[in-house]
């Protein structure tokens, strides 16, 4: 069963049992009022009567008989009465039709209780059949018993109206019934149209097609509306989680794709050169000749060539393991970290860095007493990234390190500076990129691609930024941000 018609009998069931309740109690309250009244009205009757008893005495003998009815107000009204005469009753009645009541009569004189009672009379005249109530009641004459009298009157009106009142109850109720069900139908219609939408919305998106959608809802922001909007907002979220698993993914295909591709290059060189120091050494041996001094020169530059293809290979393994190390989430451990001693210790060391350019480290006394919260070697591995970059492409001129302090003390700043060949703008928004290299640099200098990738990471690990400014043929500058942890001041 559909919620609709689930909310739609639930609404009808719940307002059949009030109308139910409702009529039964007005049913009841009116017709215990309407018969109440009637028989209020036959005691008063009753007790007129007995006053107005007439008694003829004759001969001492004493004789009794009803007051003529018109003296009474209301026609409607009928009386009998049973004398005792001789012990015997005897019957007397004002009205048309005659009635045996000696019954109720012995009933009275032994009980000594008056009492109503409703019976079908037949009017001897119309042979109408009337519902009538009767009021029975002992006779005092001089406190004795004389009679028993009955005071009846038709109650046609009363059963007529209580009838016509439950006709009147039954089909309000069945109009009220018929109108509110479809009343219900209709708004619980229109009130799970919304969630309608939403089945048909979600539906697509099972089926595969396009997490593009949004519901169209235009309704007021109820519980629907809401309830819609957070739909909204998660297939929102769902499609950037998507997107950036798909871009992710790609990134991840790419990285491996470029890994092999470099990896193949010294390979390829290393086996090159394996086969020509095999062919040389073969010859050697079938002709059981001496190595020629041209061969030795040329064996010496193969395994040079291998050697230097090996430690390729090497340092783009290397590179390779700290970049997945940084894929699978691996946080640096951090410690702080002194500023000053790191910085001499990186000088002193950059000036056996192979290079054709001067090395000119700066003043370093403002970074004394400062720490940041870090790795020292990870951010020693980190200067030594952009400072050996700056001697790579930097053929004559300087490199420079200067240490700056910026944020209102907050940040220390390593400021490489070179005068090297300088970036083309268009390359500079993908240097950080992994396997990324300008093209002049490729085929002209050594290198993987994966350093400033790398000091990114490091970088970004530390809390920090970076910031890189060129010139193309005049110099680079890299500015690296880190948060202080503790300074003197
Ligand atoms: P590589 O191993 O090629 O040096 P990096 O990731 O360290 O890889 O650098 C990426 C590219 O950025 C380099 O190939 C080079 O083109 C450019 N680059 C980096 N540092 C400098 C610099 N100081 N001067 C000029 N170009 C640079």
């Amino acid at each position: 069963m559909t919620i609709r018609s689930r909310l739609t009998l639930w609404y009808t069931t719940l307002l059949a049992v009030i109308l139910l309740v409702f009529g039964v109690v007005l049913y009841a309250f009116l017709s215990a009022k309407l018969y109440s009244d009637v028989k209020s009205e036959l005691k008063t009757q009753a007790d007129a009567i007995q006053q107005n008893i007439i008694v003829v005495e004759f001969f001492g003998r004493r004789t009794y008989t009803l007051p003529r009815l018109e003296g009474f107000k209301s026609a409607s009204f009928f009386l009998q009465a049973y004398w005792i005469r001789n012990g015997r009753l005897i019957q007397e009645s004002n009205v048309d039709f005659h009635m045996d009541f000696s019954a109720q009569a012995e009933r009275i004189l032994r009980e000594k209780e008056n009492f109503y009672e409703t019976f079908e009379a037949v009017n001897a005249s119309t042979r109408e059949r009337l519902r009538m109530m009767a009021y029975y009641q002992p006779v005092y004459v001089e406190n004795e018993i004389v009679g028993v009298l009955q005071v009846s009157t038709p109650i046609e009106g009363v059963m007529t109206t209580l009838q016509n009142l439950e006709y009147f109850l039954w089909i309000l109720s069945v109009c009220t019934l018929a109108l509110s069900a479809s009343m219900g139908w209709f708004m619980a219609r229109k009130a799970l149209k919304p969630i309608g939408l939403i089945i048909q919305s979600t539906q697509r998106i099972e089926n595969g097609a396009d997490l593009d959608q949004q519901i169209e809802y235009h309704g007021p922001n109820d519980e629907i509306g809401q309830l819609i909007e957070t739909i909204n907002n998660m297939l929102a979220r769902i499609r950037n989680a998507y997107s950036e698993l798909e871009e992710s993914y790609s990134m991840q295909r790419r990285f491996v794709s470029d890994a092999s591709h470099e990896l193949r290059t010294p390979l390829t060189t290393i086996r090159g050169n394996v086969d020509l120091l095999e062919k040389m050494w073969n010859r050697a041996r079938d002709e059981k000749a001496a190595v020629t001094g041209e061969e030795l020169d040329m064996s010496v530059e193969a395994l040079r060539d291998i050697a230097e293809e090996a430690r390729r290979i090497t340092r783009l393994v290397n590179d390779l393991l700290a970049l997945a190390r940084a894929d699978a989430g691996v946080e640096i451990e951090k410690e702080p970290v002194e500023i000053r001693p790191l910085l001499d210790e990186v000088a002193r060391r950059a000036q056996f860095l192979p290079r054709t350019a001067e090395w000119v480290p700066g003043d370093f006394s403002i970074a004394d007493g400062v720490k940041v919260l870090g790795n020292k070697d990870y951010l020693q591995q980190l200067l030594f990234i952009f400072i050996e970059n700056a001697f790579k492409y930097t053929d004559t001129g300087e490199v420079r390190l200067e240490v700056l302090k910026g944020g209102q003390g907050r940040y220390i700043g390593f400021r490489i500076q070179d005068s090297g060949r300088g970036i083309e703008p268009e390359a500079l928004p993908h240097i950080f990129e992994r396997f990324y290299r300008a093209d002049e640099s490729r085929g002209q200098k050594p290198g993987t691609g994966l350093g400033l990738a790398i000091a990114k990471w490091i970088i970004d690990e530390h809390e920090g930024s970076v910031e890189v400014t060129s010139l193309v043929n005049h110099g680079t500058t890299f500015t690296i941000w880190l948060p202080v942890l503790q300074s003197p001041e």
